[in-house]
């Protein structure tokens, strides 16, 4: 085909009509949208983007568009408007349908080539280091050993860095922890009478960089009664491919996750934001699968959130003790807008005894994270992740909570360049210091 061709959707993953169909273009989405709050432009939309796919789908445009590609680009897949929309437009669903298409067009021929470098940048992200959790865990102590050396340090002050260009890439890398939680079957077992049996999702970068958020999370398990399994041949859940138009692999790695974990479980725990929403969703990724539908459904059905978790059980509060800290509450936009949670992380904050929570503005706004949205897309979120910084630092909190390594990262990058004291916690370890007894 040419570059004049109308180029149509084709093959498997076509945007759902159905869906797509579902939107009566109200615009009751454009102030919930992030990209539209920042640009005040209709093609920054969702009403925008719906229109897009619909033009392609009825064959008005083709995937060709400029436009059409850079607007499936610049969405932050952040799902704010799926939240607010009146119809129940899965506007998720059509997004990552729409992303896919690009995709495989792009790999076919059918569209023009990715550039070299960024097909090289696709094949070690999406291919190796977030497909095999082997790779990625070599990768993280790789960066470990820049960091702990002191050639992070010396890379830094050299100005080498900035000679290849990469110094944002460099500031977002994450300090790696000394020690991962590799799956491994380990068993950590309730404190007094077990109340239930979970599996624990180790994740990837939760893994290496978070590692000590799962240990928080398993002892605010324990806690509450609960026996806590982490088990082996878990991989990424992947959330990252789904995202990124590579709906494929997402299904692989969700049957081996399915596969991994069984179905032995109470519950299947998630501290990631993203991650949780993407295994609730492994039953809609396989849904025409018929050798998996209904084992994916059965899985999705049993993927907890940790905050929701712990909210739905009668919660431990004997054992709180005081923290006398000022907090704030920054929403994962994969808690608030695609699992609907938004009340349960307040009500276990404001269980704690001397914790005081206070609302910043613009709470479930994305912060620009978005998984590589601040490298593929670093204007816009850099404008977003300083419209975020700005309204976590007017709240004089101490602490800024959250519950999403993307969203974490971004909060402590943008504070440290701006010369703010406040931390950056997850939810679980704020529970587990009242637990614990642990000063602030
Ligand atoms: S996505 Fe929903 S809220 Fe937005 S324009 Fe369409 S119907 Fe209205
Ligand atoms: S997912 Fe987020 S950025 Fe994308 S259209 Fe919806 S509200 Fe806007």
């Amino acid at each position: 085909m040419t570059q004049s061709t109308v180029i149509p959707f084709y093959g498997s993953d076509v945007p759902n009509d159905a869906v797509i169909n579902t939107c009566v273009h109200c615009g009751l989405c454009l102030s919930a949208c992030p990209t539209y709050r920042e640009t005040g432009l209709e093609q920054f939309s969702p009403r925008g983007r719906i229109y897009l796919m619909k033009a392609v789908a009825d064959g008005r445009i083709g995937m060709e568009s400029e436009v059409f590609q850079e607007q499936m680009s610049a969405c932050l897949n952040c799902r704010a408007c799926e939240a607010v929309c009146p119809s129940g437009v899965q506007y998720g669903q059509i997004l990552e349908s729409a992303r896919t298409q690009i995709h495989h067009a792009k790999k076919d021929g059918t569209l023009p080539a990715y550039p070299a470098t960024t097909t090289a940048v696709r094949s070690l992200v999406f291919g190796q280091l977030f497909r095999k959790m082997s790779v990625f865990r070599l990768f993280s102590r790789l960066i470990w050993l820049y960091q702990k050396t002191g050639l992070q340090w010396i890379a830094r002050r050299s100005g080498i860095i900035k000679l290849f260009g990469l110094t944002e890439q460099e500031a977002i890398l994450p300090p790696i922890n000394d020690t991962f939680m590799v799956p491994r079957d380990q068993v950590y077992p309730a404190i007094g009478a077990e109340r239930a049996r979970v599996a624990l999702l180790s994740g990837c970068i939760m893994s290496t960089a978070f590692s000590h958020v799962h240990t928080a999370t398993i002892r605010v398990l324990q806690r509450n009664g609960v026996t806590v399994v982490v088990p082996r041949d878990q991989g990424c859940c992947g959330a990252l491919h789904a995202h990124g138009g590579e709906l494929d692999s997402a299904r692989s790695l969700a049957q081996h996750n399915i596969v991994a974990f069984g179905s032995s479980y109470d519950a299947v725990i998630v501290n990631a934001a993203g991650c949780g929403s993407t295994l609730k969703e492994y039953g809609h990724l396989l849904h025409d699968d018929a050798a998996w539908a209904d084992r994916a459904a059965a899985f999705s059905a049993k993927v907890r959130d940790i905050s929701e978790y712990i909210a739905a059980l009668d919660v431990n509060t004997a054992d709180l003790n005081p923290l006398p800290l000022t907090v704030t509450y920054q929403e994962p936009c994969h808690l608030a807008h695609a699992q609907r949670i938004t009340a349960q992380p307040r009500a276990l904050l404001k269980k704690i005894p001397g914790l005081t929570l206070v609302e910043m503005a613009e709470s479930s706004l994305c912060c620009g994270s978005a998984g590589i949205y601040n490298v593929t897309q670093p204007e816009l979120a850099g404008q977003l992740g300083n419209r975020k910084i700005a309204n976590t630092v007017r709240t004089n909190a101490q602490v800024v909570v959250t519950a999403n390594p993307g969203c974490h990262l971004q909060l402590a990058g943008g504070l440290r360049a701006t010369g703010s004291a406040m931390r950056v916690l997850h939810i679980a370890e704020v529970l587990d210091m009242s637990y614990r007894g642990a000063t602030a």
